[in-house]
């Protein structure tokens, strides 16, 4: 484990290799002809410190936080400690100052031990952080983003009881009252809101506009008339905790609106297409841990006086599955690289969410079957990694609503 002050000597070298990175990446050129899955130096470093602290100190405490329905607080710390609150946070905010790829290679590392907490990261850097980071004011970057890197978790509050896909049906109000906003409404599924501190809530000033009068608030945990209610019991990734919001004539001042007013709807959609490289991401981890947990056993597992990997109907089995998951890395490294290099990757990234949830989905199905009846136990992980992986195709829009933008964007692409 390496200190917050370590963290930091190491973000300022990472610094160097994201503005390299994105040099490379935005001109096209390549220092040599790189795969796809080349990392610099400082990312492959980070990946193996996040691959190492989650065995360490993660795995442990994994079936204990899958059955509590909670986060453990000593891995919460742990994250805060390491610089994983606030990956892409610049140091001088107390962040940790590295690209967006680096957050992505974390959200697989956590999400290949534990995707209750690869959700938690990922949701936390890629919705709540970067928005502040890019959409907020001096006085409120100042304000929350060291809060956000160095001790309490955020949410991101967009869905409600009757808006789900259609986002920006949302009904939540936040009606002008001199200097305060007064928000009245109820916020549904929203993830880590059941340790948060901080709410980047969603909010309609002026309903006769439709979603155009969508803007965003930052909505404190203690504010009156703010209720963070049930929480939701759920299939996979449970120690990530979901609750329902409530607000019953909440008033924030305006100083806590979040960038422009009715521009909220844009910030959700700009988001929300980041976050779904990071739900790729967590995704693969999902399937790669899965698929990394159970080949050693069809090596030493042994039927009819053979090691089950030697059967040919086997080895064809993994060699698809092990294709599959690296074509969603694939999918998933390109829209990160596109998310730094500033290009278009809308479509991108509703490929790279898309199949890599169905890639989980085979991997963890094939893995259990090749395990036999351990595999259906949970003396064993991967009954775990098949209930946490269904989430993928359905948070952060469903896999339905990732084709459809698929679609638009192949109509767009055939029109032009
Ligand atoms: C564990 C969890 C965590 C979440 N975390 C957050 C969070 O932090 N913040 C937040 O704001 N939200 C969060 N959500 C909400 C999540 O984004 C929504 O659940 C998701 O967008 C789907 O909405 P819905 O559940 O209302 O389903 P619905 O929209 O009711 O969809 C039901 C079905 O209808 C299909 N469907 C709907 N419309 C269409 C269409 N036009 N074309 C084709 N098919 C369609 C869908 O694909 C789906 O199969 C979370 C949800 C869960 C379960």
């Amino acid at each position: 484990m390496f200190a917050v002050r370590n963290v930091a000597n190491l973000s300022k070298h990472m610094c160097n290799a994201l503005k390299r990175s994105q040099m490379m990446y935005s001109t096209g050129i390549t220092e040599k002809a790189s795969p796809l899955t080349f990392l610099t130096d400082d990312e492959k470093m980070m990946k193996e410190t996040v691959a190492k602290l989650a065995k360490e100190q993660i795995w442990p405490l994994v079936s204990k936080m899958d059955e509590d329905n909670q986060l453990d607080p000593s891995v919460i710390k742990t994250l805060f400690d390491n610089g994983l609150m606030g990956i892409e946070t610049p140091v001088e905010f107390g962040g940790s100052g590295c690209n967006f790829m680096t957050s992505m290679l974390v959200v697989e590392e956590l999400s290949k031990v534990d995707a209750s907490v690869g959700a938690y990261v990922d949701i936390h850097n890629t919705l709540v952080n970067n928005l502040m980071l890019k959409v907020g004011n001096k006085a409120q970057k100042a304000k929350y983003l060291p809060i956000l890197a160095q001790q309490a978790s955020g949410s991101f509050a967009l869905t409600e009881p009757t808006s789900g896909s259609d986002a920006f049906g949302l009904k939540t109000t936040a009606k002008q009252d001199g200097d305060y906003y007064v928000i009245n409404g109820t916020k549904m599924w929203i993830s880590n809101s059941d340790v948060s501190q901080v709410f980047l809530v969603m909010a309609n000033v002026d309903p006769s506009k439709g979603y155009k009068g969508i803007s965003t608030f930052i909505v404190e945990r203690d504010t009156p008339g703010f209720t963070v209610g049930k929480k939701e019991n759920k299939l996979g990734i449970r120690a990530s905790g979901t609750c329902m919001l409530h607000f019953d004539n909440v008033r924030v001042h305006k100083d806590n609106i979040l960038g422009q007013i009715g521009h909220g709807y844009k910030y959700a959609a700009a988001y929300l297409n980041e976050g779904r490289v990071g739900i790729g991401a967590q995704m693969l981890g999902i399937a790669q841990g899965c698929f990394d947990a159970t080949i050693p056993y069809l090596l030493e597992r042994k039927q009819f006086g053979k090691e089950i990997f030697d059967f040919q109907s086997m080895q064809h089995q993994v060699a698809t599955i092990a294709t599959q998951i690296e074509a969603a890395r694939l999918l998933t490294y390109n829209a990160a690289r596109l998310v730094e290099a500033g290009v278009p990757f809308m479509k991108e990234a509703a490929m790279a969410k898309y199949y890599a949830s169905e890639v989980a989905q085979t991997t963890t199905i094939k893995c259990i079957d090749w395990m036999g009846g351990v595999g259906f136990t949970k003396d064993f992980p991967q009954e775990k990694f098949y209930r946490d992986c269904k989430i993928g195709s359905i948070y952060e829009g469903t896999t339905n609503m990732q084709l459809s933008t698929i679609a638009k964007a192949i109509r767009k692409e055939y029109s032009e």
